[in-house]
């Protein structure tokens, strides 16, 4: 499946997400990979697996706001705002003029891949640039949700009960990909809730249309050529019939929303009909999201983590993504379960996180957490994808409450708490908006020296207190 990124979580608290569904927009996680995203009226998310670029999108969530078709949308024709020269009205212009001549130029590269001149004119040959798109690539989140509101939209009664009807429905499929790839059911499930809303909302804009727009025109297009490559050689080969390749505006596709490159890598034909369809045959959708999750290191048996209670005068430093313990040796430090129930695994290693610093639940994230990050880089969405897995078989809900009084702070307003913090004289490093380990180290120092808890986490309560002072 494609990796759509649902969200971003913000370093010091603040959660950037947003799903997207094939309306909005993506947003650039940190520096180095970003992803387009597609979800439904908020999520953003990522294309899928392998590398991308930029969040892609599960799409789920809710009903998509804009009730004008995609194709009658049309680009605004401004510049985007990330300031990219590729991203500027008169470079997109430049760019669409020249569509022809781009989509064209690849042809050589599809015919290595084995792609015919007969069937690149079938396919390719009457598009037309969806430069709508271009405006989806650079728009902005319009709103910032914290990460807890994403856990309540992804993750809710109806998707557990509608995901227990999957999963009782497709038994028989779900018993043959377990037993042959060791991915536990309720996790491929788990993924299918929040990507598609089992099916039922992915996006309806032509996966080809829109990889070869975003692999001509805009600032993504090395990404983009491979996924209009791949998307191609889809069609040629006939996994996918062309009504069937349909998605989010990144180009991911299918009920779990696999982007074409990760299509190429992980999809399988399970039922032995020729045809690797992870768009209307279930099983071959099931296997395929179980052997994605198998390749990138799933380990048979073990879960992704495990709802934390953190004690009073916890060294919060600790809670870092790089620092690594067994489970045993967290309890150690005196973190628990819930209720004291013991660790299953004491030996598997994991990391500590708290999305709400030290005023909500912690999390210890073990190896298959990081194996659903590769799906989908944002810890909101891996940790949707853990608990939905968990409700599915039965779960409780989390048992720690989440900060909803804390707002979550905008990029202007992280930038105006670092600001401040190195007028007082914390040195959290260049005002960015972006808060990285020097920044969280100077909340923690501003915190300690009035008093609260030193968890790093920048809240509204802390730039509040920095404002006052
Ligand atoms: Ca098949």
């Amino acid at each position: 499946m494609a990796k759509s990124s649902a969200f971003m979580y913000g370093t010091a608290g603040a959660v950037l997400v947003g799903l997207t569904a094939a309306l909005t927009a993506c947003m650039e996680t940190t520096g180095s990979t970003s992803k387009p995203e597609s979800l439904q009226a908020y999520a953003q998310a990522q294309p899928s697996q392998a590398q991308p670029p930029a969040p892609a999108v599960p799409a789920t969530v809710a009903p998509s706001p804009n009730p004008i078709p995609s194709a009658l949308r049309e680009w605004t024709g401004e510049d985007g705002s990330s300031g990219h020269p590729l991203m500027k009205a008169s470079a997109i212009r430049a760019a669409a003029a020249n569509f022809q001549n781009c989509l064209e130029g690849m042809f050589p590269l599809a015919a290595k891949r084995g792609v015919t001149r007969a069937s690149f004119d079938k396919h390719a040959k009457g598009l037309t640039p969806d430069l709508r798109i271009m405006d989806l690539v650079d728009a902005q989140p319009e709103f910032t949700k914290a990460f807890w509101d994403y856990l309540d939209i992804l993750v809710n009664d109806a998707r557990v009960a509608n995901g227990q009807e999957m999963l009782a429905k497709h038994k028989a499929a779900f018993d043959k990909v377990e037993k042959a790839y060791g991915v536990d059911r309720h996790f491929v499930t788990a993924i299918w809730g929040v990507e598609s809303n089992y099916g039922t909302l992915g996006g309806d804009r032509s996966v080809l249309r829109s990889t070869a727009t975003l692999a001509c025109v805009g600032r993504r297009q090395a990404y983009f050529r491979d996924e209009f490559l791949a998307a191609l050689d889809i069609l040629h080969r006939g996994d996918v019939r062309p009504e069937q390749l349909k998605g989010s505006w990144a180009g991911a596709f299918g009920p779990t929303q696999f982007m074409p490159t990760s299509f190429k890598r992980f999809a399988v034909d399970f039922d032995g009909d020729g045809r690797r369809d992870v768009v209307d045959t279930p099983i071959d959708m099931i296997a395929s999201t179980a052997n994605n999750l198998k390749k990138d290191g799933w380990v048979t048996g073990a879960t992704w983590g495990y709802e934390v209670v953190v004690p009073k005068g916890f060294n919060f430093l600790l809670a870092d993504r790089s620092k690594q313990m067994s489970l045993a040796e967290w309890a150690k430090l005196g973190i628990k379960r819930p209720g004291g129930k013991p660790f299953p695994r004491p030996d598997d290693k994991g990391y500590l996180l708290v999305p709400a610093g030290n005023q909500g639940p912690g999390f210890i994230m073990l190896h298959n957490f990081r194996v659903i990050m590769k799906y989908n880089p944002a810890e909101a969405y891996a940790l949707a994808i853990g608990h939905l897995a968990d409700r599915l078989q039965g779960g409780a809900p989390f048992v720690q409450a989440w900060p909803r009084h804390e707002a979550v702070l905008s990029r202007e307003e992280r930038r105006e708490l670092q600001e401040l913090l190195l007028k007082k004289g914390f040195d959290g490093g260049q005002p960015t908006g972006r808060l990285g380990p020097k920044s969280r180290a100077a909340i923690r120092d501003f915190q300690a020296s009035i008093g609260l808890t030193p968890d790093g986490f920048a809240t509204a309560t802390i730039l509040a207190r920095l404002r006052s002072r």
